[in-house]
This record gives C-alpha cells, sequence and structure tokens, in this order.
C-alpha cells in the first residue's frame, strides 16, 4: 500500500476549538469580537503564542521581512528544496471584526502540520502552515500575500501608511524586523506545490442552500470609485420644492435604482454605496454636492466594467431627471481570479468521500489566495456562516461545521502532500 492509499487522519476538534477560543482572546472586544489589527499589540501577543505551540509540535517557525509566518514540517527524504504544499489563512482582523475570519484558516492549518506529524505520516513534499500578514489591508489590501506573490519595491513600500495614518515601514521596525528583508519576500511560480485556504463563507448561500462545504469556483473581481451630484446649495425654508437642486435627492433616487441595476448585469453583481458625503451640511441648507463611494463586483471581468457603465448611465439619467450635474471617477478595477479547476475537483472529491454535501459558489470577499494562485495551483474550501455575518462581532460558525472543514483541509493537504 502506498502512502497516497493511507487513509488522512482527522483533525483533533477539542484542541482546534480550544485553539480558535484562546486565539479569540488576542484583541477580544467588549462586544464579544475581535480587534486584531496587523502588528497591534494583539498581533504580537497571537504570534508569541503561535511561536510556543510550534515549539511544542517540533514544527519549524520563520517570519519572513513583511511579517507572514511560515510553520514547517518536514518531509524526510524528500529531495531537497522540494516545493512544499501550502495550507493557511490570516489572524489579524478588522478593528470589532469576529472570531473566524481568517482564524479558521490559520490554526487549522497548524492542527494539519501537528496531526500530519502526530501520525508520522509519510510525505513526498514538506507541508507549511502559512499565516499571512495584514490581510484586512490596515496597510494594503492583501499585503502579505501581495509580497509573497510580487514583493514591494523599496518606494511603494515607504509610501504605505495605516488606517490611522503611521507608516508600514515603521510599524515593521517596530515589531523588530528588518525592513530591507521586506522588499526581498516574493516568492517564485514553482516554489509551492499548492496552496489550499480554509475560510469562512462570511455570507449565507451555504446555509441557504443546506451545503456544509463550498468548493470556491473564483474571487470576485472588484470595482471601486466615486459618483459626485452636483446641484445648488440654497435656504431650506425660502426654495420652494419644485425649484430645488437638490444633490442628495440625486443620490437617493440613484441607490433606489442600485439593486435593479446590479440586476440588469448579472445574478451574481452587487453595487454597495457604504459612504455618502453630503455638503455643506447643514440642517437647514438644500444639499449643493453629494459624493457616493462605491464598491461594485462580479466573478467575470466583462460584467464589472458592464456595471460600472449601467451604474454611470443610470446616474445621467437621475442627474437629469434633478437638474443636477453628475461625475464619475474610477479608482480601481481589479481583476477576478478563477480558481485552479483541478483543486476545485479535489475538494469537491474529498468532501464527497467524507459524506459531506458541497455546493460549488465564487468568492464575494478578497482573500489570500487570490494572490497565491499567481504562483500555485489555489483552492479554498468554504463552511457555512450562522446567518452569513461577518466583520462583525455576530461572526460565527458551528463546530460541526469547522470540523467538517477542518477534515476536508487535511485530507487535501494530505493528498497534495503524498501524489
Ligand atoms: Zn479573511
Amino acid at each position: 500500500m502506498s502512502s497516497s492509499e493511507l487513509p488522512a487522519p482527522t483533525v483533533l476538534m477539542a484542541r482546534l476549538r480550544r485553539d480558535l477560543e484562546h486565539v479569540a482572546g488576542y484583541g477580544a472586544t467588549a462586544s464579544g469580537g475581535v480587534s486584531r489589527t496587523s502588528f497591534s499589540g494583539a498581533d504580537r501577543q497571537v504570534r508569541a503564542w503561535l511561536a510556543d505551540e510550534c515549539e511544542q509540535a517540533g514544527l519549524a517557525l520563520r517570519t519572513d521581512g513583511i511579517g507572514n509566518v511560515f510553520m514547517r514540517l518536514e518531509a524526510p527524504g524528500a529531495p531537497a528544496g522540494a516545493p512544499p504544499v501550502w495550507a493557511g489563512s490570516h489572524l489579524d482582523s478588522v478593528p470589532e471584526g469576529g472570531r473566524f475570519d481568517g482564524a479558521l484558516g490559520s490554526l487549522a492549518a497548524l492542527e494539519v502540520l501537528r496531526r500530519l506529524a502526530e501520525e508520522h505520516v509519510p510525505l513526498r513534499r514538506p507541508v507549511e502552515a502559512v499565516v499571512f500578514a495584514d490581510e484586512e489591508g490596515n496597510y494594503h489590501h492583501l499585503l502579505g500575500s501581495t509580497a509573497v506573490a510580487r514583493g514591494f519595491a523599496p518606494n511603494e513600500l515607504g509610501e504605505l501608511r495605516g488606517r490611522d495614518g503611521d507608516q508600514l515601514v515603521d510599524a515593521l521596525q517596530a515589531m523588530g524586523w528588518d525592513v530591507g528583508a521586506a522588499t526581498r519576500t516574493a516568492v517564485r511560480p514553482g516554489d509551492v506545490h499548492a496552496y489550499v485556504e480554509l475560510h469562512i463563507e462570511q455570507g449565507s448561500v451555504l446555509e441557504s442552500a443546506g451545503a456544509r462545504i463550498g468548493v470556491v469556483t473564483a474571487i470576485v473581481g472588484m470595482g471601486g470609485g466615486h459618483l459626485e451630484f452636483r446641484g445648488r446649495q440654497d435656504h431650506a425654508g425660502t426654495t420652494p420644492m419644485p425649484l430645488r437642486r437638490d444633490a442628495l435627492r440625486g443620490a437617493a433616487d440613484l441607490l433606489v435604482r442600485l439593486p435593479e441595476v446590479a440586476r440588469s448585469v448579472s445574478e451574481n453583481a452587487v453595487v454597495t454605496c457604504g459612504i455618502l458625503h453630503v455638503e455643506p451640511g447643514g440642517a437647514n441648507v438644500v444639499p449643493g454636492l453629494a459624493r457616493l463611494q462605491l464598491d461594485f463586483r462580479d466573478p467575470d471581468r466583462e460584467r464589472i466594467l458592464e456595471l460600472e457603465e449601467a451604474i454611470v448611465v443610470a446616474a445621467r439619467d437621475v442627474a437629469d431627471r434633478h437638474n443636477l450635474k453628475v461625475s464619475y471617477t474610477r479608482e480601481s478595477i481589479t481583476d477576478p481570479v478563477p480558481l485552479n479547476p483541478r483543486m476545485q475537483d479535489l475538494v469537491a472529491t474529498v468532501a464527497a468521500s467524507q459524506g459531506m454535501q458541497t455546493l460549488r459558489l465564487p468568492s464575494g470577499a478578497g482573500h489570500d489566495a487570490q494572490n497565491v494562485a499567481r504562483l500555485a495551483p489555489t483552492g479554498m474550501i468554504f463552511v457555512p456562516s450562522v446567518e452569513g455575518r461577518s466583520h462583525s462581532p455576530a461572526e460565527l460558525s458551528t463546530w460541526e461545521d469547522i470540523e467538517a472543514g477542518a477534515n476536508v483541509l487535511l485530507a487535501m493537504v494530505h493528498a497534495l502532500a503524498t501524489d
């Protein structure tokens, strides 16, 4: 019997649960959530804890120049320099975030390494549990995995600032790291055998379909831009309603139309205005300016551009109806990233062999996997989020679903490290 025919061990759920509950204490907030932003005190604490856990498990731990952590299980007898299998996620959170976003994939990957080590599973290549730095983009969207996928030039790194206006290079220095090393983090394609990320869905598609395991097909592309409606600032008491050129009225009209705009482009398209800025901002002044910050997403790049166009067309129509001027400024377009079809099939096969109901779906959120996909065949496993809540203290997944997801991750890593 070859090693690949041996059944994969399963995770020790009590230990994984203990780890998830313990790590939720680093940066715990009064509301029951977690504020563990990158390079904060809570981030330092969780890094120190990881180092202890690795020591106890006999795993080597290395931190690169941008703060990505690599925990390594060697494969005795594998040729020197054999590309490792990666499994991982991130341990930073948004401010007032939840306990599972990133922590699940990171701690499950650590558990996978422990189980492979404890069971002395013969491996053909090393396995690394990777914790990417600053996934939530305090300094840069998907900072750590971007640093791995393409690296940062010194001048680009020097310009990055955090939510509080502090410089990334200062934060790295304060962590005790060599800032020069932060420009030497890129990994060559081919130096990684494959990457698997287990993550909570952060939406409600799996829950409503009654599926326990999500097979992620692609990570959606994303557009960002802002619309500005300009009308005329007037007295709130003396300007009759029909004579007003109220910029906020135009913005409101557009917001009401956005669901139809999205539906006209594709069933997966979403548009959000999360920031609305009104000028001059007086209770007794008709608004002269309204600026809407827009985020729009779709799994298909052409659809993202169509969606942007449809939003602008609707905004022009609204401007005509309310006698306003409108301008649109695109800020960014990020391409969707389809995930490797063989990795998708592996998630589906492994989950089915464990008796799990699966569903294929795109990820509406960005993930480190979209960067690693440039280097190696990449797959993502989703588990349901209760009521789809995420980036909130209300974020929750059941222990049964977590155990199922972690066991799919373990079996996938086992298969990839022994094939
Ligand atoms: Zn995440």
